[in-house]
């Protein structure tokens, strides 16, 4: 553990708790005054994310929970850190999500393009401005009470079909981001968002139209922008999935499926 044997004996250090799974922990709250000696046991104060130390392996379930417990704050930098799945080696920016951190609707695309990978912020090509634009359709904007994510935080070589190892290890990110939201309804543009967030092998074909749930939120899936930009009949299929989405925000829209 490589620890300093003065610290061990004098107050508990809480890195070292935490490495020892004894987190949780007691603090004395210091009073106001400089020297004055604490007088009160403070609540339990929720365990700060380990830290990830450089070089250090990690293995998937301690990520998985360190991962769970991030805030805002540390999130991006976290992401752009991570070397889970090797697309760290190839991408240039990490693209961790945009948007308001609260908001009602998040939508999830696939992975960022190359566009993306440049700028590190999703759906800025040309998916990206179709996309603003079905948004502006309903009266919305990126960043207003709207949040957008990928499966994928890191390119893929070639914008290549994310595999199933990669997904898996991105996973936590997505399911961190959900929770930090804590949205009212998804949109889950094209296959991968769909599946993925569904644990189901299906086409969006068979999966648009009707209000599924992703735990307890209603989740609309509808096609992928960069689709719809090559099967341009399909944009009217998009726009009634959209209004479903609206509609299942707004509670008027019976979710079918759990
Ligand atoms: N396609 C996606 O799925 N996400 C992006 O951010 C850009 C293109």
């Amino acid at each position: 553990m490589g620890t300093d044997p003065q610290k061990l004996g004098s107050v508990p250090n809480f890195e070292i708790l935490t490495e020892l799974g004894l987190v949780p922990t007691w603090r004395l709250r210091a009073r106001a005054g400089a020297d004055s000696a604490p007088d009160a046991l403070a609540a339990p104060e929720p365990a700060a994310p380990p830290a990830r130390r450089a070089g250090a392996p990690e293995d998937a379930e301690a990520r998985a929970v360190r991962i769970a417990r991030l805030e805002w704050r540390d999130f991006a930098a976290d992401v752009d850190a991570c070397v889970a799945c090797g697309l760290a080696g190839t991408r240039k920016k990490s693209v961790p999500g945009v948007g308001d951190a609260h908001a009602e609707w998040l939508l999830v695309g696939e992975a960022p393009g190359s566009e993306e990978d440049a700028k590190g912020e999703p759906f800025v090509g040309q998916a990206g401005k179709l996309l603003d634009n079905m948004l502006a359709a309903l009266g919305m904007k990126r960043g207003e009470n709207v949040y957008i994510a990928n499966v994928l935080k890191c390119r893929p070589p070639n914008n290549r079909t994310p595999e199933p190892r990669e997904i898996g290890a991105c996973r936590p990110y997505l399911d961190r981001q959900i929770a930090l939201i804590g949205p009212k309804l998804i949109v889950a543009l094209g296959k991968s968002a769909a599946t993925t967030l569904l644990g189901v092998d299906a086409t969006i074909a068979s999966l648009r139209g009707r209000v599924h749930r992703y735990q307890g939120v209603p989740l609309v899936v509808t096609y992928h922008p960069a689709y719809l930009l090559r099967n341009l009949p399909d944009k009217a299929k998009a726009w009634e999935d959209l209004l479903l989405a609206r509609r299942a925000l707004r509670g008027g829209a019976v979710a079918d499926a759990v």
